[in-house]
This record gives C-alpha cells, structure tokens and sequence, in this order.
C-alpha cells in the first residue's frame, strides 16, 4: 500500500479547552497568546511521543545504580516557526524542546492572489541527515505557506519522514496537498476543520492568527 500523510488529532483535554478559547471572538488578545502557547506546548508534547531519539543508560540514585532512559543529546532536533502565526506556538514548544535549534521562515501570503512570498529565510544550508524537524504552522488552509515552507527544507536535504508538522486548525485543501506531494510526513493538530472560504480563511478557525497573537 502506497504510504499515506498521518494526522493525528490528539483527545487530550487541555488541547479541547485552548482551542475553544482560541476560537472564541471574545477572547483577548494576551489569553489568545496564552491559548496558542498552551496548545504549542501540548501539540509538541503529543508529537514528541515515541519519536524523541533517547538513549539507554546507567545513572547513580542516591541508593543504588539504575537504567534510565535520557534524551539523546546527539541527535540534531530543529524547530521552524513559519511567521508570523507560528511563532505564537514557539514559546510552548520550546518548553518540551528547549536544546532545539530554532530556524525562522518568514512566509507573507498576498491577500488577493492568496499567493506567498518568503521574506525571512533562517534555514541552514543544508540539514544534518538524521535531523528530526517540527514545523510550526498554526493554520494549514490552502496549503499555500506549508507547500512553500516543505519546498525549502525538501531543498536542503532534510529527510522528509523525520518532519512532523503541528498546527491548530488544518483544513482538507491543504492536507490533500501535503498527502499528496509528501505522504510520509505526521501532521499533529488540535481539529481538522471543514474548510475555507473564499478570502482563503478556514472556516470556523479561529480567524487571523497572527492578526489575534500580535494585536495587528
Ligand atoms: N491564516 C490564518 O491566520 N487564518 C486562517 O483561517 C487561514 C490562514
């Protein structure tokens, strides 16, 4: 059987309750920044399961020696924030990841063509072979931002079975695309909802993320 894009919509609680408050229209915007951070953090927590490299080793407790299981500190892990929206998710993934190395991707999408232009580029020349990456992209709606931002790590040889993506919202046109061009990637999300509209926002959503976490 050919492979197939893995999304993953975790039931976890404290993901249902941040995204409610997220999507809420009455939401301020500090409680909407916690919101974001909060599901960054859980999304990441999720994500992480069963995919941190660890190694197998021996530590002294203060009574006697025992086998741990520790992070293993040689295998490289990068996190790119596509911005603006997905540096609202950084401060929470950082809180699982906090030795990860942090690349900038800066993706600005015309709002009549609802084409995207790159204007910050932090990614290094090329990646590690064994890199793990998480891309962080709150809104996957037409595919427009994580099609262009795949492009250019596809381009610095990373290995695309070690990219995970989280996002809040993911709609059908963007991950139709994402199966379609890159099968072997797993997208975490808080909800897959039912679409977009025509201005290219999805619908519920929660509106323009990066609008709402930094008061624009
Ligand atoms: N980007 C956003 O911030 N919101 C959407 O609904 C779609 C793209």
């Amino acid at each position: 059987m050919p492979p197939q894009l893995r999304v993953y919509v975790p039931d976890h609680p404290l993901i249902k309750h941040w995204l409610g408050v997220a999507r809420d229209v009455n939401t301020p915007g500090v409680l909407f920044k916690t919101a974001m951070s909060e599901l960054g953090r859980w999304l990441t927590y999720e994500a992480t399961r069963y995919w941190f490299p660890t190694l197998e080793t021996t530590v002294n407790s203060p009574l006697a020696p025992c086998q741990a299981t520790l992070i293993n500190p040689q295998v490289p892990i990068a996190v790119i924030p596509i911005l603006r929206a997905g540096l609202s998710l950084l401060d929470g993934a950082q809180t699982v990841l906090p030795v990860a190395s942090i690349y900038h991707l800066g993706l600005v999408r015309d709002e009549e063509t609802l084409e995207n232009s790159c204007y910050l580029n932090k990614l290094p020349e090329k990646f590690a072979p064994d890199t793990q990456i998480i891309i962080l992209e709150p809104m996957l709606a037409t595919g427009g931002s994580i099609m262009r931002a795949m492009a250019e790590i596809a381009q610095r040889e990373a290995d695309i079975s070690l990219v995970r993506i989280i996002s809040v919202v993911a709609a059908p046109p963007a991950l139709q695309q994402l199966n379609t061009h890159y099968p072997n990637l797993n997208v975490y999300t808080a909800i897959i909802d039912e679409g977009i509209n025509e201005q290219g926002y999805i619908v519920p959503g929660l509106g323009d993320a990066g609008d709402r976490a930094f008061g624009t």
